[in-house]
């Protein structure tokens, strides 16, 4: 009796911090890539040179793209994107240090699988399907924003692209404004002087 009672408890202890290890995993993931995304790679695009220099430029190869190699440059856009990641550590840890360690993990993998279109990869048809329906970013659907800076955004979640876009779109028509305000207040104060 004894035992029954104290390995049902043991059994749903196990599956609260399989459960906690989970929803940890999928909120670093979720949360790194919003944040990623709407506060570094969009406004970078908009408003740097930085990122689009050195993860957007032509004849790179594989271990450029994926930050595998040792040059500081590559590892500073990939620093600055992946610190939306690591912010989260302190909170996530308390509640699942195991689901954070799989969260950064799947986040490290992820940026190395989404650039291998570059070795001339292709993504098995079932698990195209399979990411399609997860909203998952493919090194496919990834290698369009190589091509393209204004489409398929989203690091590792799909469903980001379309804000993302909207968000370009908007800081881009901002921008704008803001040039030409102080060209017509440059120009003003020429003609004044
Ligand atoms: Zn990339
Ligand atoms: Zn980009």
């Amino acid at each position: 009796m004894q035992n029954t009672i104290e390995r049902k408890v043991k059994g749903k202890i196990l599956t609260l911090l399989i459960l906690k290890a989970i929803l940890i995993t999928l909120a670093l993931l979720l949360l790194g890539d919003l944040i990623s995304t709407f506060l570094y790679h969009v406004p970078e695009h908009v408003f740097g040179k930085f990122h689009a220099a050195v993860h957007h430029g032509k004849n790179r190869n594989f271990f450029h793209y994926a930050v595998l190699n040792r040059n500081p440059l590559v590892l500073f856009d990939g620093f600055l994107g992946a610190l939306p990641y690591f912010i989260f550590i302190p909170w996530f840890w308390k509640i699942s240090p195991f689901g954070t360690v799989i969260g950064l993990i799947l986040g490290e993998l992820h940026v190395i699988w989404r650039h291998v279109s570059i070795l001339e990869w292709k993504t098995p048809e079932p698990i195209a399907r399979i990411c399609d329906r997860l909203y998952i970013t493919t090194p496919e659907r990834h290698w369009l924003h190589h091509q393209d800076a204004m489409v398929a955004y989203g690091d590792i979640f799909t469903f980001y692209d379309r804000p993302a876009r909207a968000w370009l779109s908007w800081l881009t028509s901002k921008k704008k404004a803001i040039r030409s305000l102080v060209r017509d207040q440059t120009n003003a104060s020429e003609q004044l002087g």
